[in-house]
Parts: structure tokens; C-alpha cells; sequence
């Protein structure tokens, strides 16, 4: 196992870990504390990270009331096929042992989540779940039972955009963990798939936790949605350990609390599709949690058509429209992922007005000839950084 631990005080603080060639740049303004997760894959994090696609934490040079003794802690991993990312703010001296007890606890947190939800993993309960023929109660943790409600919840406001029975669809299209060379498949098999579509096929309840479906080829994913419950987890584990000003991030999706290093409302950026550098806006998260889908992220070219892993449920087909991008703020992470998913599913028309008619905000990214246009909803106005942050981006 490998840690590091440096503390340096430096205004642009360059971490090296020699044994594995790891680079970490990031700008600091006070000492930095930083943790390598133990499931750290390092040559993946010399890719750029696909946080950098959706959502990037910006520390902007306003002035601190007490900056220079607020230490930044950041643990960093791999996860659910992406990186996570926790940074911790504290006015405390954090032993080195206090460090390791809290990457454990992230880590071990994590892997149960996986365990649970993953389809990548074959011993899951959602894989056990998925292979399961019959069509009476399967019993599951009550993580799992709350996650196929709150998805249950989702497809309804939705009318079916969100819909986690989507997997053989996912899988068909060469996005799941089913590999197959990406191509477009057939009308016939496309057919076929969707007689096992459809959210009203399963059902979910808390006592006894357990999950039914009513078609035993009933298969279901909860990528959609599980990046977003995995930051829910982290941050309470955070609270409960007494952590009030945090930011969590897994593969984009974020929950921040308190206040940064720079003793300011954490500020996050939401970055300009296929453009990792630019930033189409900022927003303050006050203990908030705020979630991107787009359709840049994964996808696969035919014949100049862009197939994206978004699926319409409805079609059984990638979505076709002009929305690139969404990003939903909710105070749980789960439901704003999910619910960015469905607004994406739903297109610029219909998942605009849905966003509308729950009062989210909502931040839509709009293909428009060779560029884009954005289009937020009222209450997406009202978590807009102070205009002197934004106008630096
Ligand atoms: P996200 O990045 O949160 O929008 O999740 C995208 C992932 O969710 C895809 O890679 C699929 O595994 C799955 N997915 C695709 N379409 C849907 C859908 N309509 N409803 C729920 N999950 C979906
Ligand atoms: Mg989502």
C-alpha cells in the first residue's frame, strides 16, 4: 500500500511521488496535506481527469479573512470507473495518522457502495439482482432499496427520460460492462432488448429492504445515479466525523459544505463542453450538491453521427437532439444526477420545462451551429458565483 504525505507552503505547489511518477499540480495559497488513495491508478491520472469535462473547482484570488492557517487535505482514488476527489478544509493540525483514518474510511465506504450497485462487479447485490430469474422480493441493503426509490421517483417526474431498467439498451450500444465492438445495432435487436425496458417492471421497498422486478431478463444499471449517491455517502461519513467545510467529487458529480481554504463559498466551474480548459460559468455550492450529464463524455462515431451513452428509453436509441450538457443543483447529490440525466434524456424543450415545473436549478448547454448556447432555469440564477468571479472566467 502507498501513501504520501507532504506539507509544503508554496503559492503553486507541485506534488511529486517519485516511487510512482505521479504529477499533481494545483495552486495553493497555504499548507497542502495530500493523500493518495490506496486504489489509485496512477498512468490513468495522468490522463485528464474527466472532472475536468463537467465541473472544475476553482480557487479564486479574492482576499481570506484567515486564509493562510486553513489547511487543504486532498484525498484523491479511483472509483466506479473514474476518479474521486475529497478535499478537506481545517484550522486543526491533522496527524498523519488522522489522515490514513479518514482515506480508509472513504475507501472502505466506496467499496461498499460498489459492491452494492456496481454492475462491473459481478458479486454485487445489483449484478446477484440482475441474474436473478425469479420475480418475487430479492432482498438488498437498504442503500440499494433507497437508490431504486429515489430512481422509481425520478422515472415518474420524468415520465420514463430516467429509467435504470436501461442496461440491456447500454449494453447493446457497447456502453456497459457487456463489451462489444461499438457499433449501431440492428432495428431487430433493438426491438427484442426493449420487451425488458420500462421502470414500471420493477419496484422497490424500504421494510424489508428489497427490489422486484416483474420480467425476470429485467436488467438494471444505476450509473446514472450511483456517482451521485457515492458523494451523498461520503459527505455524511465527513459530517459525521465532525468535517464541516469539504468538497467531494466522483467522475464530476459534488457536494460542498462550509467554506475553502480561502475561507470563501466554495466556487465550482462548469466547463464548456468538448473544451476541457474553458469555463462556460461559475456557481457557489453552499452546502450543495451539484450534478452534470453530457453527451460529449462517452460516445462512439458512425458515418459522421455521434451515438452518445445516453439512451432514450423511449427509443431504445443514443438521444439525437441539441442539448450537450446539464447540470442540476439539488442538497442530494443522487437526485440531482439523476435528475441531470433525465433533463439531458428529455432534450432543450421538455427537460427544460421539467426542471422548471420542480423549481431546479437547472443550467442547460445547447448546441447552436458551431457553438453553444446556455439557458439556465430562475432558480439556476440564484447560485451563480458574485459576478467579479465569473467575469475571470
Ligand atoms: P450520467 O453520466 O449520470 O448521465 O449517466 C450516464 C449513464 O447512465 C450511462 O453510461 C448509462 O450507463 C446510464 N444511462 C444511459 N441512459 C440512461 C437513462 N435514460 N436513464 C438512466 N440511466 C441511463
Ligand atoms: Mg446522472
Amino acid at each position: 500500500m502507498f501513501f504520501a504525505c507532504v506539507q509544503l507552503h508554496a503559492t503553486l505547489l507541485i506534488m511529486i511521488y517519485t516511487r510512482d511518477e505521479l504529477f499533481s499540480v494545483q495552486a495553493a495559497w497555504g499548507p497542502v496535506y495530500s493523500i493518495m488513495s490506496s486504489n489509485m491508478i496512477i498512468t490513468q491520472l495522468k490522463k485528464t481527469p474527466a472532472i475536468l469535462c463537467l465541473a472544475v473547482t476553482i480557487m479564486l484570488p479574492s482576499c481570506s479573512k484567515k486564509g493562510l492557517d486553513r489547511d487543504l487535505i486532498v484525498i484523491s482514488g479511483k472509483t466506479m470507473g473514474t476518479e474521486y476527489e475529497v478535499k478537506i478544509v481545517t484550522t486543526e493540525t491533522i496527524s498523519k495518522q488522522q489522515f490514513i483514518e479518514v482515506r480508509n474510511g472513504i475507501d472502505s465506504l466506496l467499496g461498499v457502495v460498489n459492491q452494492q450497485m456496481s454492475t462491473y462487479i459481478d458479486s454485487s447485490e445489483i449484478s446477484r439482482f440482475n441474474c436473478y430469474e425469479k420475480t418475487d422480493w430479492f432482498p438488498v441493503s437498504t442503500e440499494t432499496a433507497e437508490v431504486f426509490k429515489q430512481s422509481l421517483e425520478v422515472s415518474e417526474k420524468s415520465s420514463g427520460a430516467f429509467d435504470i431498467t436501461v442496461g440491456p439498451l447500454v449494453n447493446l450500444w457497447g456502453f456497459g460492462p457487456e463489451k462489444r465492438n461499438a457499433d449501431v445495432p440492428s432495428e431487430e435487436s433493438i426491438t427484442q432488448v426493449m420487451r425488458f425496458i420500462g421502470y414500471r417492471k420493477i419496484s422497490a421497498r424500504l421494510s424489508p429492504p428489497s427490489i422486484k422486478k416483474k420480467v425476470s431478463d429485467v436488467y438494471c444499471d444505476l450509473a446514472a445515479v450511483a456517482k451521485g449517491y457515492g458523494v451523498d455517502r461520503i459527505a455524511e461519513y465527513l459530517e459525521f466525523n465532525g468535517i464541516s467545510d469539504y468538497l467531494v467529487e466522483i467522475g464530476g458529480e459534488i457536494r460542498a459544505r462550509g467554506r475553502n481554504q480561502r475561507d470563501t463559498v466554495w466556487q465550482v466551474g462548469i466547463a464548456v463542453p468538448e473544451n476541457e480548459s474553458g469555463i462556460q460559468t461559475v456557481v457557489s455550492l453552499n452546502n450543495l450538491s451539484m450534478a452534470t450529464s453530457g453527451d460529449y463524455r462517452f460516445y462512439f462515431e458512425r458515418e459522421g453521427i455521434r451515438y452518445s451513452h445516453i439512451i432514450n428509453p423511449g427509443t431504445g436509441k443514443p438521444i439525437t437532439h441539441k442539448l450537450a450538457s446539464t447540470t442540476v443543483i439539488h442538497t442530494s447529490c443522487a437526485y440531482a444526477d439523476a435528475m441531470a440525466t433525465a433533463i439531458i434524456v428529455l432534450g432543450p424543450g421538455e427537460g427544460y420545462k421539467l426542471a422548471l415545473r420542480e423549481n431546479l436549478p437547472a443550467f442547460l448547454i445547447i448546441r447552436e451551429k458551431d457553438s453553444f448556447v446556455e439557458k439556465m432555469t430562475p432558480a439556476f440564477k440564484k447560485c451563480l458565483a458574485p459576478d467579479e468571479h465569473r467575469s475571470n472566467h
